[in-house]
């Protein structure tokens, strides 16, 4: 019998879910809104502190979005983000009509590098066009640099959208990844630290910025008795039975966020002893990761192997594990209508980084069966 598929990170219920869906349904709140939403918002708010307010939306995509446009992104406008990044970060860019300057990474957390994010917005003023957004990101859980970073923004007066997509349950200097932007963004997709099935949210200390965004998901409809529109508006709005979930995820949250730590240090153990390997780990006791991903850097000079023989030979176990993101410069669909700032920090990680099998739900079974292919390949 073919062993199951281990995957990188896959839905892992805590068991109060239905019970939240089930409301639902015995209520008769199948719809883009009801009590779960509300009920969800409000736990995401309690957890986050910082005072902030919560909007529940359809995807961590549809919360970029409705973030660019509300922090004033226009047709012709430029936007600053992190190279090394899922693609989703960046397509909202262009949705807006706006271009992309990507950022190269620093090599600590492997996030915006400080140093060339100011270049970048020296050089974009020097000719004339201020960026209007930095869109930066909290890669598989590790927090950027926020006070350098944010200290570059603030110098320079530019608005800061938080991508937290990956890092809810992370923190910087004990405050919570998702509330340091002037809006910040959740996500709740199949694979993220907890799930909606699909769904995202906006994070934001600035109360109006809320009803803004609950506003235009809502397709932006105007006080009135009939259907009365002034702005173009979107559905993006989350659904009630989706929030249910989330609600009962909330109580599992931390519990699976010790629960990938725990898979990280597993990690971090294994290669302590392996020349050639290192673990992506926090730079400073400033920093906690939810290690959403784990991660690694192989050097094939000292290790003796490429992460592309590494990769095959989990995938041959059946096993998934992933290259690192390919960073939003070198991507076919950016390749004309972006510019890009730095050295090739990113292109360097892309090349030698591979992501492992990371999710709060392996099993003891599982780890045996990674570390008998690590075995394989490094103690043979
Ligand atoms: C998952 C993710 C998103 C998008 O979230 P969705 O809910 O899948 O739309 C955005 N940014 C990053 C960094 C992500 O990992």
């Amino acid at each position: 019998m073919k062993n199951s598929k281990i995957w990188l990170s896959s839905p892992h219920m805590g068991g109060t879910e239905q019970n939240y869906v089930n409301e639902a349904f015995e209520s008769n709140w199948v719809a883009p809104l009801g009590p779960n939403v509300n009920g969800f918002e409000k736990d995401l708010e309690d957890y986050l502190k910082s005072d902030v307010k919560v909007g529940a939306l359809s995807s961590g995509t549809a919360a970029i979005h409705l973030g660019l446009i509300i922090l004033g992104v226009k047709a012709g406008d430029e936007v600053i983000c992190q190279s090394m990044t899922f693609s989703a970060s960046a397509n909202p860019i262009m949705y807006q009509g706006a271009t992309p300057i990507f950022i190269d990474s620093e090599k600590e957390t492997w996030n915006m590098c400080p140093v060339a994010l100011e270049e970048a917005i020296k050089d974009r003023i020097s000719k004339g066009k201020k960026p209007k957004v930095i869109i930066a990101v909290h890669l598989y859980g590790m927090p950027y640099k926020v006070d350098e970073i944010h200290t570059v923004a603030k110098k320079y007066d530019i608005l800061v959208l938080e991508d937290s997509a990956e890092a809810l349950g992370s923190h910087y200097k004990n405050q919570k990844c998702g509330t340091f932007g002037d809006i910040g963004v959740l996500s709740f997709n199949g694979n993220k630290i907890i799930t909606t099935s699909g769904g995202g949210a906006i994070v934001t200390k600035n109360a109006e910025i809320k009803d803004k965004a609950v506003f235009l998901s809502t397709q932006a409809r105007d006080n009135a008795p009939h259907y009365q529109h002034s702005e173009v508006g979107y559905n993006y709005r989350m659904s009630n039975i989706c929030a249910g979930i989330g609600r009962g995820q909330m109580e599992v949250l931390d519990a699976h966020v010790a629960l990938r730590r725990k898979m990280h240090d597993f990690y971090v153990d294994y290669f302590s002893e392996i020349a050639g390997v290192t673990v992506l780990r926090e730079p400073s006791a400033d920093y906690f990761s939810n290690h959403w991903l784990s991660a690694i850097l192989i050097d094939q000079t000292v290790a003796g192997l490429s992460r592309e023989e590494l990769r095959i030979a989990f995938e041959k176990n059946n096993i998934e594990s992933r290259p690192l993101w390919k960073p939003m410069h070198l991507q076919p669909v950016f390749e004309n209508n972006s510019l890009y700032y730095g050295k090739k920090v990113s292109e360097t990680l892309f090349d030698n980084g591979l992501c492992l099998p990371s999710g709060s739900n392996l099993s003891d079974g599982e780890r045996e069966r990674i570390l008998s292919v690590l075995n394989a390949i490094f103690k043979k």
